[in-house]
């Protein structure tokens, strides 16, 4: 819709202005440290740091009821920029002026209902939000969207250049940024680090058909981490791992969007996440603390965040229910189907740590939870998703499994409606549907198939003798009416047809 469609009284707000002061702020210290420069932990104490702006109260001055008719109206507009997660301009990344926003389709993915079937399964009813329709099919593409919108500002108007973006990465992360890299040919190359043999082939796959240089460690993605941080100390590259605070900013487009899905009464709704270096868990939580602090939600929803028991710190840490008492311990990681979740130290713990106090300070201790599901829920859980219309990854699956364990242990209670992070698309993780159905796995996953779980392609081949169009071979019209006439019968006797 054209800016002169609108109603009058929206036209001013419609098309956002660079507005806003920001800072890199320190969690642990409190200090803060101007954004020109790329920073990724404090210069004072290394802690993780965060985007603030400064300037924040000033969006107070709209009401919580116009900002909701700002982001509707918002969603009317065919601005490029503004048809993905910038949307939210104000709210994660206002400094930005609208043409460095780099804009390749993510965001605004689809809230899908679990069926009556399914919903009974679990217990409450609940909805799939698909961040595997993002473009490069996994939540990751929000977050890049947001730091290579950044790098690109900075390219553009603050004259750095020959910039190379670097990762480590589970698998989605490099496919993610090596994307974005792409798409900004002026200026940026891009190399990622990945744990040999511990991402799946089409993750591999990605960055190499985006053409970023593909680095391969032996060890596992907590090993790659310390390289790319090393790297990131000692070289001038640009760090994309989500320690990077652009990249939280823009994944708090989630929540954002979740809000805006559900006409801004989230106040019953459980929010299900897996944690992985726990990012994403951090920017959710972020993103609803500033809609409520706005006003634009009435209610904070609540937050179920779910680790494999293969890699579990993050449920370990709040087990402990004594805040005195709790320590941080990071975990050795064992194999798991939550690959992308493997992760034994997550850098946002000191995040995670402070918003969840934050969080449930105002919203009381059940608001956040963090549970474990063993390997094998996992991937019942995905398969039974994907029975019932949903196209969830491995991740998706380990919210599903968590979902059901927690509504059967009494801690999200039976009046809730729960929406579930599938984080990545399926077909990424196609690999291990595969070894659950071929019965592969290897005994580490602890996964055994559960038969009516199980699915295999049945070959229909002519006796010996038959010829048959395999190879591209042309068959004779007898002998293709012979063939189609057997195989076709053969067909309808294995699904037990009626003849007509
Ligand atoms: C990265 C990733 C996760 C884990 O998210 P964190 O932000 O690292 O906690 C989960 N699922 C998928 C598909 C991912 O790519
Ligand atoms: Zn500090």
């Amino acid at each position: 819709m054209k800016l002169d469609q609108f109603p009058p009284e929206m036209q001013p707000y419609v098309v956002p202005a660079p507005g806003g002061t920001y800072v890199y702020e320190c969690f642990e210290c409190g200090r803060e440290f101007g954004i020109e420069e790329l920073l990724y932990t404090c210069p004072h104490c290394s802690s993780v740091l965060m985007i603030k702006d400064r300037d924040w109260e000033r969006l107070k001055g709209i009401s919580g009821p116009l900002w909701q008719k700002i982001f509707d109206y918002r969603s009317m507009l065919t601005v490029p920029a503004l048809r993905g997660i910038y949307r939210f301009h104000e709210l994660i990344g206002s400094i930005m002026p609208l043409e460095s926003i780099v804009y390749l389709g993510e965001g605004h993915t689809p809230v899908v209902a679990a069926n009556e079937r399914l919903s009974q399964w679990v217990g409450i009813p609940f909805h799939f939000k698909n961040d595997g329709q993002n473009p490069s099919a996994s939540f990751k593409d929000r977050g890049m969207a947001s730091a290579f919108s950044y790098l690109n500002d900075l390219i553009q108007n603050r004259g750095i250049s020959n910039v190379l973006a670097i990762c480590a990465s589970t698998g989605d992360t490099s496919a993610a940024a090596a994307l974005y890299a792409s798409y900004l040919v002026e200026g940026v190359k891009s190399a990622v680090l990945l744990p040999q043999g511990k991402v799946t082939p089409q993750q591999l796959g990605q960055p190499l058909g985006s053409g970023a240089k593909v680095i391969e460690i032996p060890g596992v993605f907590d090993d790659c981490m310390k390289i790319v941080e090393y790297l990131s100390e000692h070289f001038s590259v640009a760090l994309m791992n989500s320690k990077n605070a652009w990249r939280i900013l823009g994944q708090e487009s989630y929540s954002y969007e979740i809000a805006q899905a559900f006409d801004y009464e989230v106040g019953n709704l459980t929010v299900v996440v897996p944690i992985g270096n726990a990012g994403n868990i951090t920017a959710i939580l972020q993103g609803f603390l500033k809609l409520f602090d706005l006003g634009i939600i009435p209610a904070l929803p609540s937050i179920l965040g779910v680790q494999s028991e293969h890699a579990n710190p993050v449920y370990l840490y709040y087990l402990e229910k004594r805040p005195d008492k709790r320590r941080f311990q990071p975990v050795t990681v064992r194999p798991s189907v939550a690959q992308a979740a493997m992760i034994g130290n997550p850098v946002s713990m000191p995040r995670v740590m402070r918003l969840v106090e934050q969080y449930r300070r105002l919203a009381g201790d059940e608001a956040v939870q963090v549970v474990e599901v063993k390997e094998q829920e996992i991937m019942d859980a995905m398969l039974m998703a994907n029975r019932n219309g949903h196209i969830s990854c491995t991740q998706g699956g380990e919210c599903l499994a968590a979902l059901r364990k927690a509504v059967e242990e009494k801690k999200i209670s039976r009046d809730r409606t729960a929406v579930l992070d599938a984080t990545a698309h399926a077909l990424k993780f196609a690999m291990f549907q595969d070894k659950y159905f071929t019965n592969s796995f290897e005994p580490e996953f602890e996964v055994i198939p559960r038969d009516d779980l199980r699915n295999a392609p049945l070959l229909v081949a002519p006796p010996a003798g038959m010829p048959s169009p395999q190879g591209g071979k042309v068959l004779a019209p007898d002998a293709m009416r012979a063939f189609v006439e057997y195989t076709a019968g053969s067909v309808a006797e294995l699904l037990g047809l009626k003849g007509r």
